[in-house]
């Protein structure tokens, strides 16, 4: 058993985002990535969408979101998180500057998590069409009613289902 795991999984639901390079490459390497953390299960991942870029310019992104079980603390889960934005070349020139992967922890179980690193839920999710869709589709008791209203002025269109993990 390693020490730096706890014995509980916790489900956590995580965005992926990419506008640059193979898009649908980068998601794919991404959610394999996950799943071989130590400790991490991927369960579900949420359809493909095609969003415009908000507040910034760039290619269109392609985004998702996966639903995971892990015994990972927040913490660590960012870290190796952002391992995995390193390892597909992510570098972060400007604010919103695209990107070949982007990762961000959007729900860890239920908790409230305010630190110098971390802000969960993810403090933006509640703006962004391209979160709450496919969040929804995962699991609609965590998108407050009337947040998809809010953001459906958003420019966002359905691609395909991931086809990635078997539901
Ligand atoms: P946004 O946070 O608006 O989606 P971004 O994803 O482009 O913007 P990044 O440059 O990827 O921002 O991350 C900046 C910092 O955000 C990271 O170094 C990380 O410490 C911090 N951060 C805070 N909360 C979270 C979270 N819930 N998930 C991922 N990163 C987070
Ligand atoms: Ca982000
Ligand atoms: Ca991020």
């Amino acid at each position: 058993m390693q020490a730096s795991l706890a014995d509980a999984p916790t489900l956590v639901w995580i965005g992926l985002g990419a506008n640059l390079g193979e898009r649908d490459a980068a998601l794919r390497q991404a959610v394999q990535a996950i799943a071989a953390l130590p400790g991490t299960q991927v369960l579900r991942v949420s359809s493909l969408y095609r969003s415009a870029p908000v507040d910034a310019g760039g290619p269109d992104y392609l985004n998702a979101v996966a639903e995971i079980a892990t015994r990972h603390d927040a913490h660590a889960l960012l870290a190796a998180l952002q391992a995995i934005e390193h390892g597909a070349g992510r570098e972060r020139p400007y604010r919103n500057a695209p990107r070949t992967l982007d990762l961000d922890i959007l729900l860890y179980g239920e908790q409230c998590i305010t630190t110098l690193a971390l802000t969960v839920p993810h403090p933006r999710m509640h703006e962004r069409a391209f979160v709450l869709q496919p969040l929804a589709e995962l699991v609609p008791g965590r998108v407050p009613p009337g947040a998809l209203h809010a953001v459906a002025a958003q420019a966002i269109t359905r691609c395909q289902d991931s086809g990635w993990v078997d539901g």
